[in-house]
């Protein structure tokens, strides 16, 4: 099923019944009938994470964890692994989404335990990644090593690449979808485009993502000069004697 929105074509999986995938469209109605697509304010409706939500220190920065966020395939395979999970009884979490060049700096002024990609190098910042956690009674689960296998199989299944395969560094939070474009692709660019004819609107709907990273782009670096502005004058009246 095709859902249109006002001005945003918001292309969608078309899902197969067939294969019982567990797809809930609630969510695309609910988001069509706050009718926000077409308003500057769009961006401001994001999900979004603080440091701490899931007891890790993940910056000051916030993290964008709204899978809207994400380019339209992608969103959708993060939105079936969710489902997916959840009919094996794991529950899981966004913890980030998309992430902007400014938190992308925040975690690699952090070190290497954080990233160890430099601006510009991380599928993040294209909307191409995205990290999870397993909740269980209510709390985060980092540790569990079988949980996370059991996520990440239900991730390759879908076709996704999962962090919890890499051993530097090991990273079973992460997944992303690049269909074989490179990071120097991307730089330029260049955007994956699912080999099916599922998106006719991809063109458009990325194009009106793009500007809405712009914008986080922009609010989140000058999140981060408030930031530094503030430590300035903290350090500044630690010195008065
Ligand atoms: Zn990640």
């Amino acid at each position: 099923m095709l859902i249109t929105h006002m001005g945003w074509c918001q292309s969608t999986l078309r899902i197969d019944t067939k294969a019982a995938a567990p797809f809930d469209t609630t969510f695309f109605s609910n988001i069509n009938t706050q009718g926000l697509y077409d308003s500057q304010l769009y961006w401001q409706n994001w999900l979004i994470r603080k440091n701490f939500e899931f007891e890790k220190n993940r910056g000051e920065l916030s993290m964008i964890a709204d899978l809207k966020a994400l380019h339209p395939y992608f969103r959708d395979k993060m939105f079936l692994l969710i489902a997916k999970c959840k009919a094996k009884g794991i529950q899981i979490e966004v913890v980030e989404s998309f992430r902007t060049s400014t938190k992308q700096a925040e975690y690699f002024g952090m070190g290497r335990k954080y990233t160890r990609s430099a601006g510009g190098n991380s599928k993040h910042q294209y909307g191409l990644a995205c990290d999870v956690v397993p909740i269980v009674n209510g709390k985060p689960v980092w540790e569990n090593k079988a949980l996370w296998r059991k996520i990440g199989v239900e991730g390759e299944k879908l076709g996704l690449r999962w962090g919890g395969r890499w051993r530097h560094p090991y990273d079973p939070a992460h997944f992303e979808w690049t269909n074989g474009i490179t990071t120097q692709e991307l730089k330029a660019g260049i955007f994956p485009k699912p080999t099916h004819t599922n998106y006719p609107c991809l063109d458009e709907d990325m194009a009106m993502l793009k500007k809405v990273w712009q914008t986080w782009e922009k609010k989140q670096k000058e999140a981060w000069q408030q930031l530094q502005d503030k430590e300035k004058m903290v350090s500044a009246s630690s010195e008065i004697p």
